[in-house]
């Protein structure tokens, strides 16, 4: 199965960002599926996952989103923090380093916190002021993505709590 790490948003956070995002063109993320990738397995068995994702110990703490940006590389609208809050780095370099103990091939890329909430996104003349959005991290949770004729389906294989 196709698997990630991610950080899911309180229901009424994601409503907000997706209400911000309809507006912009493109294809917007519906609400239920916006979160913040940590960790890309792709294909692969989650029992390995599961047990290395166990071993992370890290603190609670919140996201801020507090920017939006357009990116023309891959032309996505997204929202984050300004810079990726010390507690999240902590915790995101603790997944890789067991994961990539578990064997698991990750990307080389740094990770940068970022939430996509529009594809196929047109260049933006000026991006709308984003809603007061509240974030906390309490826990992280591997996701299952299943791809069908309606386009991708996520569920939560499992969660992770916070310290
Ligand atoms: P779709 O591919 O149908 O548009 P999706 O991108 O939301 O849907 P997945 O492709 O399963 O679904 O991706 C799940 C998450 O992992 C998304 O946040 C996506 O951006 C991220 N992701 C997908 N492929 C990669 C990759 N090769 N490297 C890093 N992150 C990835
Ligand atoms: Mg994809």
């Amino acid at each position: 199965m196709r698997l990630f790490f991610a950080l899911w948003p309180p229901r009424e956070s994601a409503r907000a960002l997706a209400d911000w995002a309809s507006g912009l063109g493109g294809r917007a993320i519906p609400a239920e599926k916006i979160h913040l990738t940590l960790a890309f397995l792709g294909e692969a068995e989650p029992q390995k996952a599961i047990a290395a994702a166990r071993r992370v110990e890290a603190s609670a703490h919140r996201l801020p989103i507090e920017m939006a940006k357009y990116w023309k590389h891959n032309r996505i609208v997204w929202a984050g923090p300004r810079e990726t809050p010390p507690d999240l780095k902590t915790m995101v370099d603790a997944l890789h380093f067991e994961l990539f103990r578990a064997e698991y091939i990750l990307e080389r890329r740094p990770f940068a916190a970022h939430v996509t909430l529009v594809r196929n996104a047109r260049p933006p003349r000026q991006l709308p002021p984003l809603p007061e959005v509240d974030w906390p991290v309490r826990e992280f949770c591997l996701v299952r993505s299943s791809v069908d004729s309606n386009g991708s389906t996520y569920g939560i294989v499992e969660r992770f709590a916070l310290n």
